[in-house]
């Protein structure tokens, strides 16, 4: 078969499957398989393909139209212009964290300690070093297998950071007795599970059944987390250092007020680029 008619037989068997994005996910597949980028399947469309291609082709095909995201088919996302590894125990990095990470790098400098918690793949944490210089970062989640992604994306990249495992702040109490610097941060990030419990059985197959429901789940009302990091943070802040969450879009106010109550100030909401509610900031007075 050639380049053509593999990406029309994969349009149309993942349109029959349901897929959303049937035609992109189709051309992206075929020019992962084939190792080709876009303008090698438009200009040598023709080109008849090797068996050997047609049946890997088919295969991730099969794949996608069972709703196996495409990231964990091919392995990786791009986050911050950068490649990530994914796989079934991290969320995949999604675009309308990278608001997150622009709104908390107008407040970075260099040599700044970074605190993520819930770090999953480390998307957040390894772009704001990337994009820092000196900066010391610290990772936390409570999944060994996330952390093993994390710490090979951070290898990849050749980034340093520690990451560590346990339930937001508490594995601090350990990393910082072995070390004599000063365990305050400048900043803490997190994007931590936001999802109301009840809702996730409502998401599309591709969330529910590949993403880690422990990287979805925000408890009853999806703020269970916004609520232990608050009561913590300031603990860990030095005076002036911010705090800055991605939220989902209709718990802007309830973040806010979790965020006043606790003392923070200039506790404010930054959209994403569908204008909706994405990210609280405050700032420890
Ligand atoms: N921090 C990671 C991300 O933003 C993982 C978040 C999570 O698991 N909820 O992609």
């Amino acid at each position: 078969m050639t380049y053509r008619e593999l990406y029309e037989y994969g349009r149309l068997a993942l349109e029959a499957a349901g897929v959303a994005e049937s035609a992109l996910d189709a051309r992206l597949l075929l020019e992962y398989i084939c190792r080709a980028d876009r303008n090698e399947l438009l200009v040598h469309g023709d080109c008849e393909r090797s068996s050997m291609e047609e049946q890997f082709y088919r295969t991730v095909i099969e794949k996608r139209a069972a709703r196996v995201p495409l990231q964990h088919i091919v392995g990786e996302q791009e986050f911050m212009g950068l490649r990530f590894k994914v796989n079934e125990h991290t969320l995949i990095p999604r675009q309308d964290t990278e608001i997150l990470v622009e709104e908390a790098m107008h407040h970075l400098s260099d040599g700044m300690r970074i605190l993520d918690l819930c770090t999953g793949s480390g998307c957040i944490l390894l772009s704001l070093l990337q994009y820092s210089n000196e900066c010391e970062g610290v990772g936390i989640d409570i999944s060994d297998k996330a952390l093993m992604i994390a710490r090979e994306n951070a290898k990849r990249l050749g980034l340093e950071a520690a990451f560590l495992e346990g339930d937001l702040f508490a594995p601090l109490a350990d990393f910082v007795s072995d070390k004599t610097t000063d365990r305050l941060f400048d900043m803490i990030v997190s994007n931590p599970p936001y999802i109301e419990t009840a809702v996730i059985g409502t998401l599309m197959p591709e969330v529910r059944e590949h993403e880690p429901v422990l990287a979805l789940d925000g408890g009853e009302d999806g703020l269970y987390f916004y609520r232990k990091i608050v009561a913590e943070a300031p603990n860990h802040m030095r005076k002036g250092a911010h705090l800055f969450f991605e939220i989902g879009c209709e718990q802007g106010d309830a973040v806010m007020s979790l965020m006043r109550e606790a003392g923070l100030m200039q506790v404010e909401i930054s959209k994403d680029y569908a204008g909706l509610d994405r990210v609280v900031s405050g700032v420890k007075g």
